[in-house]
């Protein structure tokens, strides 16, 4: 790829609020998004947009409730069924999984899409790419599959199936790409060495690209992931299953993750208080909000990502012309326990679930550090005792409620009942999250 030629950021970002007005005249046929988009014209400048309604989570959420025979995905279901090639879904982490539909031309852009973002984050013809979603269904599972192969790697589905057969195809297929999540891929290394008897350093992946959650980012876990593997390269990759599976991938020169999308998807940079454009400059830091210019089964107009970026760069020197970033969090509170993503609010709907009777409702876990996302030991969780009472009368409940936690979210929390009153409240969102 001659990324050397490509147009300027300014550049596409003018191609983009072209596309832009493009979509608004076909989204303007559907019922869904008639009212939605009433008043709203063609923008001339990037300011423009600001007028323009944010989409949602629970939107689609609430467009996936009205669900009818003819249009079972709900409201935001473009096309028929008959001309849709297949469904994802998000991985429900926040709550029940929206799903998507892709007609067949959806599906071949989402596929050279999330090619370019593979082929910038180091996977190129001959790389054997170990894949370890178990998933198939969800963005990171058949999207990434397919854009392995359309980057011209050698696909080595490997997850779902148990660690030591997954080790043992690392050995035997000369693995050199590893595709996970940062916490899993330090988690694979340490296992892959119990199951194969000889250090993972002995095998020969030499990139590992990280996406799913924040933290490949960051210096000591990007050295701990090299260090674990011998590798030379980890490239972290992000995308959003609601709009597009990778959308941003770092390049060789490993400053941040470019915007590999810029055909099919629009993006901004918001201030998510004031909700004006943030200028794409280093430094720089805002919410990433995204609009699907060409999806035809689904769309998504001005769609809030939740996740926070701090820009890095805007001239890399591998020569494509997007900027770099790197997502420095979630604007709600995401932690990672073991490997995987945890919702605060997830936590909190499931223990309301199996305690109501016995709990006011509010609860928080405890960090050590207000930094701190990680937990490698049960999350300790205070919750509000219902006025009266007793810690002892209330023990079955908070027992089914943690039992009910690990079912279902395969998370351990280690509950402390509190007394009424002791959890201070106040009357804007109260954190789930705190640091003492
Ligand atoms: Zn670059």
């Amino acid at each position: 790829m001659t990324a050397t030629t490509a147009p300027s950021w300014e550049r596409t970002q003018a191609e983009q609020l072209d596309a832009f007005g493009r979509m608004l005249d076909r989204l303007r046929g559907y019922d869904a998004w008639s009212g939605r988009l009433r008043g709203i014209t063609a923008p001339a400048h990037l300011d423009d947009l600001l007028q323009v309604p944010f989409t949602t989570k629970e939107d689609l959420r609430a467009g996936q409730a009205e669900r009818t025979a003819e249009h079972p995905l709900g409201a935001y279901q473009l096309v028929d069924t008959a001309e849709l090639a297949q469904v994802t879904s998000s991985s429900g982490t926040t709550g029940a999984p929206t799903y998507f539909g892709l007609t067949r031309g959806d599906l071949g852009r989402w596929n050279s899409r999330i090619g370019d973002a593979y082929r910038t984050a180091g996977v190129a013809p001959g790389s054997v790419v170990a894949l370890t979603t178990g998933m198939a269904i969800v963005a990171g599972g058949l999207p990434y599959a397919d854009g392995i192969r359309d980057a011209g790697g050698v696909l080595a589905w490997l997850g779902g199936q148990t660690t030591g057969r997954m080790a043992l195809g690392m050995q035997r297929l000369a693995v050199d790409v590893l595709v996970s999540t940062a916490s899993f891929a330090a988690h694979f290394a340490d296992r892959c060495e119990d199951e194969l008897g000889v250090p993972a350093t002995s095998l020969s992946v030499r990139t590992v690209i990280a996406g799913g959650e924040p933290g490949a980012g960051v210096p000591h876990i990007r050295r701990a992931i090299l260090d674990a593997w011998g590798a030379t390269r980890v490239s972290e990759f992000m995308g959003l299953g609601d709009v597009l599976p990778a959308m941003w991938a770092e390049c060789e020169v490993g400053q941040g993750m470019h915007f590999t999308a810029a055909p099919d998807v629009l993006v901004e940079l918001i201030d998510p208080e004031t909700l004006e454009h943030v200028p794409w400059a280093p430094g720089a830091t805002g919410e990433a909000v995204y609009t699907t210019l060409t999806r035809e089964a689904s769309a998504v107009v001005r769609f809030r990502s939740r996740d926070q970026l701090a820009i890095t760069q805007v001239d890399c020197a591998c020569g494509r012309t997007a900027p770099t970033m790197r997502c420095v969090g979630r604007t709600d509170d995401m932690l990672i326990y073991k490997a995987m993503n945890v919702y605060p609010s997830a936590i909190r709907e499931v223990v309301l679930e199996a305690a109501s009777p016995v709990l006011s409702g509010t609860m928080r876990i405890r960090k050590d550090a207000a930094d701190q996302v990680r937990f490698d030991s049960d999350l300790p969780l205070e919750v509000e005792l219902r006025e009266g009472v007793e810690p002892q009368a209330a023990e079955a409940e908070l027992h089914a409620a943690s039992a009910l936690v690990r079912d279902r979210l395969r998370v351990r929390v280690a509950i402390e009942p509190q007394p009424f009153g002791r959890i201070p409240v106040s009357d804007y969102k109260n954190a789930l999250v705190y640091a003492p």
